[in-house]
């Protein structure tokens, strides 16, 4: 049986992080593995305790939201936190780092990155990593173990629905269709 391939499954697990973001401006998600083991993850959020962008609204300064701690920052600070190792590990992030993380992740010795989506890419934050040995690679997502379109579809799905209506489709037919599009989508099992 063809299993998922290990860049595939740990930049799902960031992608799945992501979803867990506080802060709608960007929803990102961080992995970081040693050995082929997560060791730590992270997303987009606000300083535990305080209020959330999704909540009240981002606190912009100069174009930036400042309330919330980076994804890749966070998935560092756990390791900081509970005394994880972070030296020659690898990374996976939904999308190409900050200036800020860059720094980060190499300062906490992050030998290999991996990034699903190119995101404003500094050149300075290149050079940095280039410099710094820090191999980068873009992987994009492929498998669809994580949904990322999901929203889209529904959106799309229940266009059709409404096209449907309007058109000249039995009844009948229609039912079916639409207990088939609550089963791909909503895992509704089909009422016989
Ligand atoms: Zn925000
Ligand atoms: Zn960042």
């Amino acid at each position: 049986m063809e299993r998922i391939a290990w860049d595939q499954y740990f930049m799902a697990q960031s992608h799945l992080l992501a979803l867990r973001s506080t802060c709608t401006r960007l929803m990102v998600g961080a992995t970081i593995v040693r050995d082929k083991r997560i060791i730590a993850g992270g997303y987009n959020g606000s300083v535990s305790g305080d209020v959330h962008c999704i909540d009240e609204g981002c606190y912009v300064i100069d174009g930036h939201c400042v309330r919330t701690v980076h994804a890749e920052a966070n998935a560092l600070l756990q390791c900081a936190k509970f005394g994880v190792p972070t030296d020659g590990a690898d990374v996976y992030v939904t999308h190409f780092p900050c200036l800020q993380c860059t720094k980060q992740l190499i300062q906490s010795g992050i030998k290999n990155l991996f990034y699903a989506e190119d995101y404003k890419n500094h050149p300075y934050a290149v050079q940095l990593f280039e410099e710094a040995g820090v191999k980068t690679q873009k992987v994009p997502l492929v498998d669809a173990v994580v949904d990322t379109k999901f929203a889209e579809k529904n959106a799309f799905v229940h266009e059709l629905m409404e096209k449907l209506d309007a058109l000249n489709v039995t009844s009948g037919e229609k039912e079916t269709m639409k207990a088939e599009a609550d089963r791909l989508f909503f895992n509704e099992e089909k009422k016989n």
